[in-house]
This record gives C-alpha cells, structure tokens and sequence, in this order.
C-alpha cells in the first residue's frame, strides 16, 4: 500500500501518454512493475501526487521483430523477455535479476531507469548496440542507448521510456553470462559480467564491479594475439573507476573475481584454454 493519495493515469496510446504528462499534478512518477515505486512510497522516500502507468501503450508492451530488429517493450516483465526465448543472453541475465516472483512483476524499463544501481539487463543491451525510444516532449525520439547511458540513464525530466530495440544479427552471437554473488543465489552481484561474441571480437559489460554498469572499453580485449590472461589484466587496469569495498567484497577480491570471469569468457567465446 502507498500511503498517500495521488492520482493514477493508464494512458492507452502515446496520444494519451502526452496528455497524462500535461494534465499530472506534480511530482508524478511513471510506474512499470511497482517494486521500487511502493517500496519506496513506504519508506517515505517518495510522495508523489500523480502515478503514470505505462503498461498499457502498445509501444511500451510490443515483444516482435520487425524490419530486422528485435522490438522491446519498456513495460514487459522480465519473465516475459526471458521466458519469449529471442535475446538468449538477456534471458540468462533477466532470471538471475531478483527472484522467479518479483521478475514476473520488474520490467525491463524499471530495472534501467529505476535508483538500483545494479541495472542488470542493461549490460546484454549495451553490448549489442540497443537504441532506445523515448516519449519526449510529446514525440518519440530514438537514440542508441550508449549514447543515453552514463552509469544511469541520462534524460531529461519527464521522459518515458518507450522500448529497446536490437538488431536481429545481435540475438544469436555467442556470449557467456556470470553472477557472482555472496551469499545465496539470490542477491545483489558482487560481479555480473556479460561477454558477447562479435565479428570484430570479444565485448564485455559489467555491473556490481564499480559503483555503475558499464562497458568495458579497452583496445587490447579483441586482440586475438594475446592470452586470454593477459588480455584480463589489461581491462583490470582500464576500469573506469577502483572497484567498490564494501561489507560484501573489498575492492581487491572485486577486481581478483573479475580478472578470472575476464579470463575464462574470452577463453570459453575463443574456444581456447588460459
Ligand atoms: C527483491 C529485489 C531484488 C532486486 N535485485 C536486483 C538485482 O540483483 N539486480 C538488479 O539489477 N536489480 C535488482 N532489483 C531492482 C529491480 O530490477 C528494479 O530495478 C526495480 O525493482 C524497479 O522495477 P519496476 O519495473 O518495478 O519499476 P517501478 O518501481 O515501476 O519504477 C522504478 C523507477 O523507474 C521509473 N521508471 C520505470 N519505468 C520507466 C520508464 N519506462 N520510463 C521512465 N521511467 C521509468 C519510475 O518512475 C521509478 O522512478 C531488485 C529489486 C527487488 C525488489
């Protein structure tokens, strides 16, 4: 239960999503599955006086390929991108986000836009070059999602995310996925890593390493002349930031887990021993 009054809008076309927008008292919050919105509301953290749920616009719940692209709802579940099987590494990601009952209720667009720091599902979706569709000042503006994503999602106030969409050639490169977490298999990650296989090579994205996802820029990661170890030891030293300490991991058992995951992806997607 939200323990304030606020008004609650379902717009039903984007028509009426720029309505929503005009006519909300403010502050209101777009609302996707919830989980953070009421969480949140019951901590006293937020007190919005309008809700503007999305789930209902066709664009923000659309699971197709068209004109050889993979259409992404922001609005579906992650159950629902997991369970539909056409982004398999996002699928493996999405099931290992939360538990099996809170992904049949978290979206993708909440886990990207919401205050988590984590935000898993992006990493498949910056590695495979994703643009994003937003609702802005009543049009949609695409972008690709690299260009948007700087730790967190960076929009102005007041914009929606509409969908993700991934070019078809994407969906079925090779790719590992590792969660490492402390305790149970439930958890926050001390290091998620999504390595995917491109023509040009090997492509890593990251979350729980640093205090933000990230994509791993570094030259010497798709240089097949050098071992997969020592390729490991270059992106350790092109991270964008010391790795986290905290009660979880130190920072030198954060980085130790991610030069071995480096290390055996590149392996794995090579088809080559350490
Ligand atoms: C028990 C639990 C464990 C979790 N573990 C993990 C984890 O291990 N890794 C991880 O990455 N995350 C984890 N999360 C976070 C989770 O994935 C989501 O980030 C979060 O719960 C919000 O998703 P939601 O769809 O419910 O969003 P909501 O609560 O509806 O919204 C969250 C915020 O995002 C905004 N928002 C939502 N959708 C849009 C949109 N389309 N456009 C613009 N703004 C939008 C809302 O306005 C709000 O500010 C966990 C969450 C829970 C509850």
């Amino acid at each position: 239960m939200i323990p304030c009054n606020f008004d609650y809008y379902r717009p039903e076309s984007l028509q009426e999503l720029g309505q929503a927008i005009r006519e909300a008292p403010r502050p209101f919050q777009f609302l996707a599955g919830g989980t953070e919105i009421v969480t949140m509301a019951q901590a006293g953290e937020v007190a919005p006086k309008a809700v503007i749920d999305l789930k209902a616009i066709p664009a923000c719940n659309k699971l197709a390929m068209e004109n050889g692209r993979l259409h992404m709802g922001a609005a579906l579940t992650l159950t629902q991108a997991a369970t539909s099987g056409l982004f398999p590494l996002l699928g493996s990601v999405a099931r290992r986000i939360s538990d099996h009952t809170n992904q049949c209720t978290i979206t993708l667009g909440g886990n990207i836009c919401g205050t988590i720091a984590y935000r898993e599902a992006i990493l498949p979706l910056l590695l495979s070059e994703a643009r994003a569709g937003f609702f802005r000042k009543g049009r949609v503006v695409e972008q690709k999602l690299a260009d948007c994503f700087h730790g967190r999602l960076q929009r102005e106030e007041e914009t929606a995310l509409l969908y993700l969409c991934v070019e078809q050639k994407y969906l079925s490169m090779p790719y590992v996925h590792v969660k490492k977490v402390k305790n149970e298999k439930i958890d926050y990650p001390l290091l998620t890593l999504a390595a995917l296989k491109a023509p040009e090579g090997v492509r890593l994205a990251v979350s729980g390493l640093c205090s933000f996802p990230f994509l791993v820029e570094c030259a010497a990661l798709a240089d097949p002349s050098r071992m997969p170890g020592q390729r490991a030891e270059a992106v350790i030293k092109s991270l964008p930031e010391q790795p986290r300490a905290d009660s979880f991991a130190s920072a030198a058992w954060r980085a130790f887990i991610m030069k071995q995951a480096v290390e055996d992806a590149i392996a794995r997607l090579e088809g080559r021993g350490g």
